[in-house]
């Protein structure tokens, strides 16, 4: 089996030795390393009639590229890790490794090795590597007075997870628009890349649990606070002809992989999009008080609390 899946995996000049030995062997870099990891796991983060194999081999990947995106950095090399539960057939692994394939291909990234085990619950872990040219964009750079942005929409991917589990009712072109956001999200590497080479560099998150709770793991390793305006949260047309102008799953919902960046007033938003070549959208400001307030259309600031996806939630 292992022969089967690693017959199609993209390597580039740099794998010195691939899958099939005890390791696999690089070439080394003079760059700084980036490594991340995520787990994908049955019943926890995803359910097989969701979506595809490929999806989820695709997914598996793209949320590890969103976390080297979020540093500014070149994703390069991973491994994969399948956990294997009985009642799956060799045809769904081909499925999902030719996900997984395609999505490390668009990204230049090589699929070094792997290993295959076990399991009561079908997981998907991969370790991703990659290297830092500018930047890299951290969480604990963001200074008083710094304007705080965000690119694409909000909260689309939460409300496609919930049509998705039927509790929220979705048809035609909506419906397909927020389930792909979900299952099918997009790493914003290059977006990633043009911000590590603003000077001075921006403090950067991307939006994995939430942006209220991400936004809270940036300001907390800044050591300052944060004003986000209700009015300027950006939401898809889709989100508002399904959800209407609730905010609640823009602010709380996981997993739209965006990026969440601090930039310096001295750049404009125009320059800004000039320099990034993508609408960004300002939603707020940093503070020097340690508290992030959340400011309505009339005006009033409040504090949010317990928004956002808890990895360690009963539910
Ligand atoms: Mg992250």
């Amino acid at each position: 089996m292992i022969a089967r899946l690693c017959a199609n995996l993209p390597n580039g000049r740099r794998v010195l030795l691939g899958p099939g030995d005890d390791c696999a062997l690089l070439a080394a870099s003079t760059k700084a390393q980036l490594i991340t990891i995520d787990s994908m796991v049955e019943g926890v983060h995803f359910k097989l009639e969701w979506g595809t194999p490929a999806m989820l081999g695709a997914r598996a990947l793209s949320i590890n590229l969103s976390d080297i995106a979020a540093m500014g950095g070149n994703p390069t090399f991973c491994v994969v890790n399948l956990a294997i539960r009985p009642g799956l057939g060799t045809r769904f692994f081909d499925e999902l490794y030719a996900g997984l394939a395609k999505t490390a291909t668009v990204a230049g990234v090589s699929v070094a090795g792997g290993n295959i085990t076990r399991a009561t619950e079908l997981a998907i872990t991969i370790a991703l590597m990659g290297e830092v040219e500018n930047g890299p964009l951290r969480r604990d750079s963001a200074r008083p007075g710094d304007k705080i942005y965000v690119t694409g929409t909000l909260g689309d991917a939460a409300l496609g997870l919930r049509i998705l589990q039927k509790k929220v009712a979705a048809r035609g072109r909506q419906r397909d628009h927020l389930v792909k956001r979900f299952l099918e999200p997009t790493p914003q590497l290059a977006i990633g890349r043009k911000l590590a080479r603003l000077k001075p560099t921006p403090a950067a998150i991307d939006i994995s649990d939430g942006l209220w709770q991400d936004l809270g793991h940036l300001l907390q390793r800044s050591g300052v606070g944060g004003r986000v305006f209700s009015e300027a949260l950006p939401l898809s047309e889709a989100y508002r002809q399904v959800y209407g102008d609730n905010c609640d799953l823009a602010l709380s919902g996981g997993d739209d992989y965006e990026l969440l960046f601090c930039a310096s007033t001295a750049i404009s938003d125009a320059q800004l999009r000039r320099r990034l070549g993508m609408d960004v959208r300002c939603i707020g400001e940093i503070t020097r008080e340690k508290e992030a307030l959340l400011v309505s259309a009339t005006g009033q600031a409040q504090p949010v609390h317990g928004h956002g996806w808890d990895q360690l939630r009963v539910t």
